[in-house]
């Protein structure tokens, strides 16, 4: 079965990275981009995912994004509560939650970010951290997916062990059998290969690397 790529340029990226992107990877169906909101296109060539989006339908909420804009622009899929949201925008659980409904209620597919922080991966806690945050931020309908994000591992080249991500995921994978199950933080064209292949391990979100495209495509060689 293939495994899913979802391409998070965060706050990166140009007019210049989408059309490389059109050009190398027209109609794969495995590969999700979430390019910055200016960049999201309707368009038949790529799935598009968005980084973000406000949980309320509309109003005076100034530089925000609502789902049913994110509808128009035919978007599909959408990364909720990354870790960085959480830490520079403040987004608790609960915010977490409600983004993921909205989502859910647009026929978006919500991408829930968890994940420990070195503190707590270093304190033994990886498991009730993630087991809090999977019981605060899962919304009641089925339907979303999940990325385990270490936030340690997130843009600093160190990741779990095969071992450390296998635990992970089969814990997910007992509390949720039919969810889709991503594994984030410093996925790259060397080490994707043995992350993708790890059991109930059903994707990568792949920040950094996401920018080269030769290293996605790399990637999602590994994915096929
Ligand atoms: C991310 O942004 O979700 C991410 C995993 O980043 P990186 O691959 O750069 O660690």
């Amino acid at each position: 079965m293939q495994k899913w790529i979802v391409a998070n340029w965060k706050m990166n990226g140009s007019k210049n990275l989408l059309n490389e992107y059109k050009n190398a990877f027209k109609s794969i169906e495995n590969l999700i981009v979430c390019p910055p909101f200016i960049y999201l296109e309707e368009s038949a060539d790529l799935i598009f995912g968005a980084q973000n989006v406000n949980q309320l339908a509309k109003g005076a909420c100034t530089g925000e994004i609502s789902v049913q804009m994110l509808v128009e622009r035919e978007v599909k899929y959408c990364l909720v509560g990354h870790s960085e949201r959480r830490q520079q925008f403040h987004e608790t659980n609960n915010i977490v939650r409600s983004k993921a409904e909205a989502c859910l209620g647009a026929n978006i597919t919500p991408i829930i970010c968890i994940g420990e922080t070195l503190e707590q991966y270093e304190a033994n806690q990886t498991t009730e951290v993630l087991e809090r945050q999977l019981a605060e931020c899962s919304p009641s309908e089925s339907g979303f997916w999940i990325a385990y994000e270490p936030v340690w591992a997130i843009g600093t080249g160190k990741t779990p062990t095969t071992d450390e991500i296998s635990a992970v995921h089969f814990m997910l994978r007992k509390k949720l059998p039919n969810t889709t199950l991503l594994y984030g933080g410093s996925v790259n064209d060397d080490n994707a290969a043995t992350i993708i292949a790890i059991p109930n391990v059903d994707g990568v979100l792949v920040g950094g690397a996401s920018l080269d495209v030769a290293a996605v495509a790399v990637i999602l060689k590994h994915a096929r």
